[in-house]
């Protein structure tokens, strides 16, 4: 293969190297790095076709299914900006999306196409979509993608081509992905080309050193078996996990959605050794009852990041699995992976998410926004590097209040250490402030999280007329165990400040509401709590 320029088309032509090296596995498709080349270059050569050339939006609504990575390889490729779409989203959403991106063309799924009905009528600027797996007839100007490129089952036949020439600058856009809503309407990021590349280079180097046994050194290299159960709409599945698996030509694996049964089957007959995305998976692999049944001794490493994880979770990854666990920091404002923790530090500091990645830098700052706070000192954490976005898509307010002088202003409370190792406390947002003193939500839900009946906690503030805001719980117990509101604020008063106990305990029977990317959505548990909020007011 020739010459690429610098950008991630250098990794998309290199990817036809690995010939017939499986790249992605979905049911019983099974499509190698040379069929999946295949299927790109087709894709990019009808975008091209289409008029799709540099800079232009092109956005991506399905599932994870093997023609994800197709579209967006095809569509960076060739210079234009790849636009996710959170596929959980409703028709409305997805319109949004659409139009806040000014996305000319949409590859969707059958499902997100007829999510879409009758707003395709109300998207001025989208002149063409291609739909995927429809079961029913399309609607609009809309056209079957397996009319330009086939089903996975006929990719390896379709004629080996080059990609269309395009001349592309590190510099130069590549995706827009949005932020998960945790904390107000998702906004779009814009990646670039350098940021992306950044990201598969960190993601190789925290995978190396997630390996690092005292003394054993980095086990066989590839190719490893990657089991991505994440949506690759958000940025963490797509840039931290899917591209470094595929630029190590290891075999991606994509499941229809989440299912502990269906991953332990899968773990057990593909050999899967790497997997993980979000805290949740891992927990609910190490508390499913009948896991002695499968053969996961395959596994090697259960890495994940983009949320605040229990600080025994990494011992028990290492004494449940023999696998080595492994935490990042980032956050679609910084394409990923900012910090990384894994193997045997990790273990050491179990409530700490690394150490930047060589190449950023990270500082703690006071509310002015300037004053560099020293080690062991909270304040909010300002990240700086090659992966920091160009700035958020079409808002210059809010980029010009986060992105300041080439540094990500993060929203993150936290502290480092002498040694650099990072310690999230809290988001500024979900900090409760009770009579003026900080109760960082994150430290007490860590306490309930070592009480043995509890399985998943949150920690938010509840308004009150003199304190301002007082701590309130919602916990949710492990199956078959008990525990009184009394008992548990007990167990929190014995290890934290009074003003910290939580005043009020609400318990659920469900698991607490997370987005896809695993976060708890702190924003909609307040109105469990209603009578008591309206009692106080
Ligand atoms: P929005 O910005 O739209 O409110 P969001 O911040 O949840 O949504 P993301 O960009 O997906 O959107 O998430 C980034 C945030 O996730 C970080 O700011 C941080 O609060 C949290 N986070 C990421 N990694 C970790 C980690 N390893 N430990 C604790 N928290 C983490
Ligand atoms: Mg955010």
């Amino acid at each position: 293969w020739k010459n690429a320029p610098p950008s991630l088309r250098a990794l998309i032509d290199a990817s036809r190297g690995h010939g017939d090296r499986l790249m992605t596995i979905y049911e019983d498709e099974r499509i190698s790095y040379d069929a999946n080349h295949r299927a790109t270059a087709a894709l990019a050569a009808h975008l091209s076709n289409l008029g799709v050339g540099k800079g232009d939006r092109v956005a991506l609504a399905m599932r994870n299914l093997p023609e994800w990575p197709v579209a967006f390889f095809a569509i960076v490729s060739m210079g234009a900006i790849a636009v996710p779409l959170n596929a959980w989203w409703t028709g409305e959403e997805l319109a949004y999306g659409l139009r806040d991106s000014g996305a000319r063309v949409l590859i969707a799924d059958g499902e997100r196409h007829h999510r879409l009905g009758e707003h395709y009528s109300d998207l001025p600027e989208l002149e063409q979509a291609l739909v995927s797996r429809a079961t029913t007839p399309l609607e609009g100007n809309a056209g079957r993608l397996e009319a330009v490129i086939g089903t996975p089952h006929d990719w390896a036949r379709l004629p080996s081509a080059e990609l269309p020439e395009a001349a592309i600058e590190p510099g130069d856009g590549a995706a827009l992905f949005y932020t998960s809503g945790t904390t107000g309407a998702p906004k779009g990021a814009l990646l670039t080309h350098r940021n992306l590349c950044t990201n598969i280079l960190s993601g190789a180097y925290n995978s190396a050193r997630s390996f690092l046994r005292r003394g054993e050194g980095i086990p066989a290299p590839s190719p490893r078996v990657v089991l991505t159960v994440i949506p690759l709409f958000h940025v963490t599945a797509c840039s931290a996990g899917m591209m470094p698996a595929i630029a190590a030509g290891n075999t991606v694996i994509f499941m229809r959605r989440w299912d502990t049964v269906r991953a332990m089957e899968i773990i057990e007959r593909e050999r899967v050794n790497i997997t993980g995305g979000v805290p949740t998976i891992a927990w609910q692999l190490i508390e499913h009852p009948d896991r002695a049944r499968y053969d996961l001794s395959s596994l090697e490493a259960i890495a994940y990041g983009g949320a605040p994880s229990a600080p025994e979770l990494a011992q028990r990854i290492y004494a449940e699995f023999g696998a080595l666990p492994g935490n990042g920091w980032g956050m679609t404002e910084t394409c990923a992976t900012v910090t990384g923790h894994a193997g045997e530090d990790y273990l050491a500091r179990p409530t700490s998410c690394g150490p930047a990645v060589p190449v950023a830098d990270l500082q703690i700052r006071a509310d002015d926004g300037t004053t560099v706070l020293p080690p062991g000192t909270v304040g909010e954490l300002w990240a700086r590097g090659p992966m920091i976005a160009a700035g958020y898509w079409r808002r210059p307010e809010a980029s010009a209040e986060t992105f300041v002088d080439g540094w990500v202003r993060t929203g993150d409370l936290a502290r480092l250490d002498e040694e650099g190792f990072c310690f999230i406390v809290d988001r500024a947002k979900d900090m409760v402030i009770r009579g003026g003193e900080n109760i960082y939500s994150i430290e007490v839900e860590n306490v309930l999280y070592a009480h043995p009946a509890v399985t998943d906690c949150a920690v938010i503030g509840l308004p009150h007329r003199s304190w301002g805001e007082e701590p309130a719980a919602v916990v949710h117990l492990a199956p078959g165990e008990t525990a009184s509101e009394a008992e548990l604020q007990a167990f929190v008063a014995a290890r934290l400040a009074a003003f910290k106990v939580p005043v009020a305990i609400c318990f659920v029977t469900d698991t607490l509401p997370r987005n896809a990317n695993g976060k708890i959505m702190k924003k909609d548990l307040k109105a469990l709590f209603a009578d008591r909020v309206e009692a106080a007011a």
